[in-house]
C-alpha cells in the first residue's frame, strides 16, 4: 500500500468514516456511485471492486460486462452534507477490465490517455471552468420555470436567495478542497456563475462533478429547482461552460511570450488554430444535447461563429487580458462548452486538438476584432469565418467523419456516444411541440 492509501485508511478511522462511495462517470457524464464498508478499502485499494459494467451507460458490452473500479486515493474527501457522525466520504475511480487494463470507455481513462499523451511532450495541461446554472422555484417543469429572482449580470439582488445559494454552495466546495475564484449572478433572471479555480485538467474534470453534486444537494436544503440545462428558457441567456485553457512546460507556462501578439506564444497561437480547425467535429461532445444547440444559436453571448479574438465575446476563442507580469495566468477562453457536456470527454477531445495544432504547425487565422453576430454572411465569408454546427444533428455528422475524436475517445466510446446521440436526435425530432401546436391551430 502507498502512503496516499494510508492516509486515507488513517482518516477514515479517525473521522468515524462509515460509508466509502466510489464514485465515477458514464460515458454521458453521469454520476455513478457504490457505496463500500471501510473494510473493503485494502481490496479496492488492491484489486478494485467488481460491478456489472453491461447496465452503465456506454461502459461495456454486455459480453463483457464485469468490470473494477478502483478509488484513486488523491481523491479522498468526506462528503459535507452528510454530517460527522457515521460519516460518508467519496474517492473517484479509474475502471479497468477484468484483466486489470483501463476500460477504454472510461471516461476519466480518456482523459487520462490523451493527458499522458500531452505529458509525453512535456506538456501539463489547465483548465479553469465558468460554470453557469439557473435557479427555479421548485415546481415541476411542465408547470413552467419561474426563476428564483428576477437580477441580471453581476446584479446585487438584496436579500436574495441566489447569496445563500451562492454562499452554501462555495463552502461546501471550499471545505471539499475545491477553491472558488469568482461567484456572481449571471444575465439571466435566477441565473448564477461559480468559476472553479484552474487546475490540472483531471482534477478540474473531478472538481466539475462534484460541483454539479453539492449544487443538486445545496438547492434540495433551499428548496430550490438547479439546472445546468443549456437553454431552459426561450427569452433569456442559456448556460455555458467557458473554459481557460493552458499548456505548462513544467514552471513555465508555454502560452506566454512577453514580445508575442496578446503575448502569446507560438505554441499558444498554435494551439488556437487546432481548436479553430476542429471546432465543428468536437461540437457534439461540447455541446451534446439537443438543446443545446438552442443555446449555441440563441444570441446571450453563446458562440455561433468559428473564429478568434482578443477579448471579443462574438468569438468562440477568446484570449483574455491579463497583468503583463503575470506570465503564468496566460491563457485562452473557449466558449462553446456547455454545463451538461462530459467533463472529462470535452477536456480531452479541446486538448487534443490543441496539440494537433502544435503538431502539424497550424497557421492562426488572423483575429476577428468586430461582432461577427453583426456581420453579414458574407462579411463573415469574406473573412473565412465558418459556423459552428446548427443542431445537434449536424454536429453528429461532422463527428462521424473525424478522425481526431474517433482516436481521442476509442473506438468503443466513439461509437456508443454516436448511437446514443442518433437516437436523442430522432426522438426528439419526432415529437409535436406546444410551439407548433400555437403555430398551426387554428391556422391550419
Ligand atoms: N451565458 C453565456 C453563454 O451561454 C455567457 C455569458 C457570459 O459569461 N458572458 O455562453
Ligand atoms: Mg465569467
Ligand atoms: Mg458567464
Ligand atoms: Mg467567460
Amino acid at each position: 500500500m502507498d502512503r496516499q492509501q494510508e492516509y486515507v485508511l488513517r482518516s477514515i478511522e479517525e473521522r468515524d468514516i462509515r460509508f466509502i462511495r466510489l464514485w465515477f462517470t458514464d460515458v454521458l457524464g453521469v454520476l455513478k456511485s457504490v457505496a463500500i464498508a471501510p473494510a473493503e478499502l485494502e481490496g479496492a485499494f488492491a484489486e478494485g471492486i467488481g460491478f456489472d459494467g453491461s447496465s452503465i451507460e456506454g461502459l461495456t458490452r454486455v459480453y463483457e460486462a464485469d468490470m473494477l473500479a478502483k478509488p484513486d486515493p488523491a481523491t479522498f474527501q468526506v462528503l459535507p452534507w452528510r454530517g460527522e457522525e457515521n460519516g460518508v466520504a467519496r474517492m473517484f475511480c479509474d475502471i479497468l477490465t477484468p484483466a486489470g487494463e483501463p476500460a477504454r470507455s472510461d471516461p476519466r481513462g480518456v482523459l487520462r490517455r490523451a493527458m499522458d499523451k500531452a505529458a509525453e511532450k512535456g506538456f501539463t495541461f489547465y483548465t479553469h471552468p465558468e460554470i453557469e446554472f439557473y435557479l427555479f422555484q421548485n415546481s415541476s417543469p411542465e408547470d413552467g420555470l419561474v426563476p428564483i429572482d428576477r437580477g441580471g449580470y453581476f446584479d446585487h439582488v438584496a436579500r436574495g436567495t441566489a447569496h445563500d445559494f451562492r454562499r452554501d454552495a462555495i463552502t461546501t466546495l471550499e471545505s471539499m478542497g475545491i477553491s472558488v475564484e469568482f461567484s456572481h449572478h449571471e444575465a439571466g433572471p435566477g441565473q448564477n456563475e461559480i468559476d472553479l479555480r484552474y487546475a490540472d485538467a483531471l482534477s478540474t474534470a473531478d472538481n466539475i462533478q462534484t460541483f454539479r453534486t453539492v449544487i443538486k444537494e445545496v438547492a434540495l436544503q433551499q428548496d430550490v429547482l438547479a439546472t445546468f440545462m443549456p437553454k431552459p428558457l426561450v427569452d433569456a441567456p442559456g448556460s455555458g461552460m467557458h473554459t481557460h485553457l493552458s499548456l505548462f512546460e513544467g514552471e513555465r507556462n508555454a502560452f506566454y511570450d512577453p514580445a508575442g501578439q496578446y503575448q502569446l506564444s507560438d505554441t499558444g497561437r498554435a494551439f488556437i488554430a487546432g481548436l479553430l480547425r476542429h471546432a465543428a467535429e468536437i461540437t457534439a461532445v461540447c455541446n451534446q444535447h439537443v438543446n443545446s444547440y438552442k443555446r449555441l444559436w440563441g444570441g446571450g453571448e453563446a458562440p455561433s461563429y468559428v473564429c478568434w479574438g482578443h477579448n471579443n465575446r462574438s468569438a468562440l476563442v477568446r484570449v483574455p487580458m491579463y497583468k503583463p507580469d503575470k506570465g503564468g495566468s496566460a491563457r485562452v477562453e473557449y466558449r462553446a462548452l456547455d454545463s451538461a457536456a462530459n467533463p472529462y470527454l470535452a477536456f480531452a477531445v479541446l486538448l487534443n486538438a490543441g496539440l494537433k495544432g502544435i503538431e502539424e504547425g497550424y497557421e492562426l487565422p488572423e483575429g476577428a476584432d468586430d461582432d461577427v453576430w453583426a456581420m453579414s454572411r458574407a462579411e463573415r465569408k469574406a473573412l473565412g469565418i465558418r459556423s459552428l454546427p446548427n443542431s445537434l444533428r449536424e454536429a453528429v455528422e461532422i463527428m462521424e467523419t473525424s478522425e481526431l475524436v474517433a482516436e481521442t475517445l476509442g473506438e468503443d466510446t466513439f461509437e456508443f456516444f454516436l448511437r446514443n446521440k442518433r437516437t436523442e436526435w430522432e426522438e426528439y425530432r419526432a415529437q409535436v411541440t406546444a410551439y407548433e401546436l400555437q403555430r398551426f391551430i387554428p391556422a391550419l
